[in-house]
């Protein structure tokens, strides 16, 4: 009642929008006539002018109007169709970056060209949404003619696409495709290896076709790119086997810290050796305080003996670039055996090797150490390694498309799902007036007691109207409940068609069939289908297609969906939903209250009832369900936000990498990576305390040289890091001098400069990138098992978000911090001995799979496991925050 007063006094937010907008759409009217005297040629002419001006400093606004004028006669001419006001409105709508709800055929494809022509004016590209290949191709010629006609190409995106061509089809100023197209290309891009194998521009402007059914109903379930994990367990096996009888190499200022067992074998004259930092040699340094483990020279001899023992080094020693996995698995290898203690670090339990908590001592089952170290672990158990299929890549929707500078969208149901647009898109909805009244007849919902007598009911309802001539279509909740209600047609001899969703080409011929007389048509789901029904011949007189719901649907607006395809351009027709209350709907809401009414009433099983009570009551209870499934996606979102976050920061590095100037990046790397370690062994207060022993073994086994400057009493540290910074600078110049005289053996001649720099960034580019790739995958896998963990264990007093982000941010300090860590010491320490240049940065992508269905990526998530945090990383964040 005060809403209604309210209305009347008061115009609503959509009342202002629409005068607004047709405020526009008389200025586009009134510039008809001046379109319609323009010759063929002129056209192309008119959009070079309109470019130049948005060149000179006019904005899109200020062409808006002759730009939709134009349009429109280009469609007049070409399809012979003219844009209705109502769809300028819409085209207005999506120019703003909002959601036009404009019902089934009321032409949602012609009014999208306006705003796509406009906004291709820029040169930055326009993709337009499609839920399906078929309509991207159908809706690309079709309104393709147009924007020839106007001087613009179009491209054209489907399944299975050549780079190349999808390339081409990307570069067009208008681009059609699907919103699982789109995405994976996006995701596939981020992993290539040359930017010249890219095939997206940066995202511009997109409008979302059936955008509910894109942005809502598909949303729960993320992108998913993954493929088997690499290494091959062998080697974990075989490595772990060379890795016994190692010692451990003990410097002066350790000795005070050790105990009994670990002093054996240091002479007892240590203190008197003035000058030696190392009072008992051995093969591999352990620097507890950040928690690194390396070989040293004599160690790595040793491994590199057993290993060539066994053939399983490439030409070479341990640290040649050849060598770099090998290398990576000796690492985690000695890791394994030297540094995790069974018991301490980590239990075995069932044959799994279980990772004990460092803070708390709690069993974490499921997790993983990252990087390889739990199935080192795993090699030294002798316990069965886990294989995993791993997570390459993947993105939701959500976080997809709001990567666009202006995201737009259209569709028949969008009003009962704005406030979810508006928060998560920013996309406001405007429900545009139909181009002609609407007369379809919704009749009120029929309630039955039991399913059976509802589909009795029904049954005998249809074979009525089909008698009768007019065409009907049948909409159900599930494949199953299709499959029911056409076996009971077919016994009583009706004849129809079952929509499966599988093959939309032949799906959008039976649809367009489905309005002609005497035809029955049933259906699963309507949304997104993006095909609108036209009466046939006659039909009209016998009161247009008639429209049979046998269930509500949790949510309204894919009963709208179902209404909307009858009634279209004004046409005549007729809806009515059929419930029971067995429906599901109606047992898990309300259901009891309604019975008992029905009880009262002495409802008899074959009758029906309709009541206002019942719609209203079926009305609540699908806002609550809306409503909860809203929170769920919300949900995803939080969690996805969180990644979309870290995929930004890492996809940028990434084409750092791939531009020129790699070796910038590796230089300033180095350079943070000498700052860190600087920092974390010189954070007391107090210089007694420095560790400046442990800093020079770190220094040596990062950069493969001792650090020229010695400092010894309390020098500053901001002092020490300028001369220590000029030393890695030379020791990278000298990196890429080593490979002058390889060239030069290679090629008979010596390299020219700009030879030398390329290959120099050819390999810095490949070691970066494999780095960089194979870190980032893994940590994937950890912000999916850290969620999945987080879901398990309740945290006290704090909500499992908070806990993800923060657990999830300290993690991708920890990659960011272990991909510069690991880059500089691989390269630092990588040799060139061969006569061959580096290899060019080329790998095989393995086999992938991409999945966009639910069950496949809950599937995928659950066969991987946790994978943690390495400890070097937890200590340098812990000491930062502590200190
Ligand atoms: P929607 O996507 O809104 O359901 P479509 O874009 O599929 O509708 O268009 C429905 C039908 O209406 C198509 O057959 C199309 O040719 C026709 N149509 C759309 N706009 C016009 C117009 N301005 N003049 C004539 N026919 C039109
Ligand atoms: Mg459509």
């Amino acid at each position: 009642m005060l809403k209604t007063l309210l209305h009347t006094v008061v115009p609503s937010r959509n009342d202002r929008l629409l005068k607004e907008y047709r405020g526009l759409v008389a200025r586009i009217n009134a510039l008809e006539p001046q379109m319609q005297a323009l010759a063929p040629t002129q056209f192309p002419a008119k959009t070079a002018e309109l470019k130049q001006r948005l060149g000179n400093g006019e904005i899109l606004d200020d062409l808006l109007p002759e730009a939709f004028a134009l349009v429109r006669e280009a469609s007049r001419r070409v399809n012979n169709e003219r844009h209705f006001d109502v769809q300028l409105i819409g085209g207005i709508a999506l120019h703003r970056g909002q959601i036009a709800e404009m019902k089934t055929g009321e032409g949602k494809t012609l009014a999208s060209t306006a705003p796509s022509y406009l906004n291709a004016l820029t040169g930055k590209g326009v993709h337009i949404v499609t839920p399906n290949d078929y309509l991207a191709k159908r809706d690309s010629v079709w309104m393709g003619a147009i924007y020839t006609y106007l001087g613009l190409t179009v491209g054209l995106i489907q399944h299975g696409m050549e780079d190349d061509a999808r390339r081409t089809a990307y570069a067009a100023d208008i681009t059609y495709g699907t919103n699982n197209e789109y995405g994976f290309d996006y995701l596939r891009d981020n992993m290539k290896f040359r930017l010249e194998d890219y095939v997206q521009r940066p995202f511009h402007f997109g409008i979302v076709d059936e955008v509910d059914s894109i942005l809502i109903d598909e949303a729960r379930t993320p992108l998913i790119i993954s493929g088997p994990t690499e290494e091959s367990t062998d080697k974990y096996y075989q490595i772990h086997k060379i890795m016994h009888g190692l010692s451990r190499e003990v410097r002066r200022e350790e000795v005070p810290k050790l105990n009994a067992d670990q002093l054996h074998g240091i002479d007892e004259k240590w203190e008197q050796y003035e000058d030696s930092a190392v009072v008992r040699e051995g093969d591999y340094a352990f620097d507890e305080k950040s928690r690194t483990i390396s070989l040293t020279e004599r160690g790595a001899q040793i491994v590199e003996e057993r290993l060539r023992g066994k053939g399983m080094l490439a030409q070479g020693g341990l640290f040649d670039f050849e060598n770099i996995e090998t290398l990576h698995h000796v690492n985690q290898a000695l890791k394994a055996a030297y540094q995790f203690r069974r018991d301490v670090d980590y239990v075995v339990k069932e044959g799994k090797v279980v990772i004990v908590d460092e803070f708390t001592g709690r069993l974490m089952p499921g997790r993983r150490f990252s990087d390889g170290l739990h199935q080192a672990l795993e090699a030294k158990e002798d316990v069965k390694i886990e294989r995993e299929s791993q997570t390459y890549a993947t993105i939701t929707f959500q976080n997809y498309f709001r990567m666009y500078q202006k995201l737009a969208g259209m569709t028949g149901t969008a009003k009962t799902e704005e406030e979810e647009f508006i928060k998560i898109y920013g996309m406001e909805v405007l429900v545009v007036p139909t181009n002609r009244d609407m007369i379809r007849a919704d009749h009120p919902d029929v309630i039955y007691k039991t399913k059976e007598a509802k589909l009795r009911a029904v049954v005998a309802d249809i074979t009525d109207i089909h008698a009768s001539g007019q065409p009907v279509l049948v909409g159900t909740i599930s494949i199953e409940a299709s499959e029911d209600l056409s076996r009971r047609l077919r016994s009583e001899g009706v004849p129809h068609t079952v929509l499966n969703a599988k093959y939309h080409e032949q799906e959008a011929e039976i649809i367009a069939h489905a309005g002609e007389r005497s035809t029955v048509t049933i259906a699963t789901n309507m949304a997104g289908r993006g095909t609108d029904i036209k009466l046939g011949p006659g039909v009209r007189e016998e009161g247009g297609l008639f429209i049979v719901g046998t269930e509500r649907h949790e949510a309204r607006r894919i009963d709208n969906q179902l209404r909307g395809r009858s009634g279209r351009q004004g046409d005549p027709g007729a809806s009515r939903f059929y419930l029971s209350l067995e429906d599901d709907l109606m047992r898990i809401f309300g259901g009891e209250r309604i019975a008992n009414l029905m009880t009262r009433l002495k409802v008899e099983e074959d009758e029906a009832i309709t009541h206002v009570l019942i719609s209203r009551a079926i009305e609540n209870a699908q806002k609550r369900v809306e409503a909860h499934n809203f929170e769920i996606r919300k949900h995803v979102l939080e969690y996805d936000d969180v990644m979309n976050k870290q995929r930004e920061v890492i996809y940028t590095q990434r084409r750092e990498i791939l531009g020129q100037g790699v070796d910038a990046v590796l230089l300033e790397m180095a350079e943070e990576v000498l700052e860190d370690m600087l920092a974390v062994h010189t954070d007391s207060k107090n210089p007694e305390e420095w560790d400046l022993e442990g800093f020079h073994t770190q220094f040596h086994a990062t950069f493969g040289e001792r650090a020229k400057r010695d400092w010894h009493g309390g020098t500053p540290p901001q002092e020490l890091l300028e001369p220590m910074l000029e030393q890695v600078r030379e020791l990278f110049k000298a990196k890429r001098e080593s490979l002058r005289p390889m060239m030069a053996r290679a090629k008979g001649e010596p390299p020219s400069e700009a030879e030398l720099d390329d290959i120099f960034q050819h390999f810095a580019r490949h070691l970066l990138l494999s780095i960089h790739d194979g870190q980032w995958k893994d940590h994937l896998l950890s912000m999916d098992h850290l969620r999945e963990g987080i879901g398990l264990v309740g945290y006290a007093q704090k909500k499992p978000i908070d806990e993800y982000k923060r657990a999830g941010f300290e993690m991708f300090a920890e990659l960011l911090a272990r991909i510069a860590r690991e880059s500089v010491a691989t390269f630092f320490r990588a040799q060139f001995s061969g006569a061959e240049a580096p290899p060019p940065v080329e790998r095989k992508q393995p086999k992938l799979q991409f999945s966009s269905d639910g069950e496949e990526s809950a599937k995928a998530a659950k066969a991987a496991k946790v994978r943690s945090i390495p400890n070097w990383g937890r200590k340098r964040e812990k000491k930062r925050k502590g200190a």
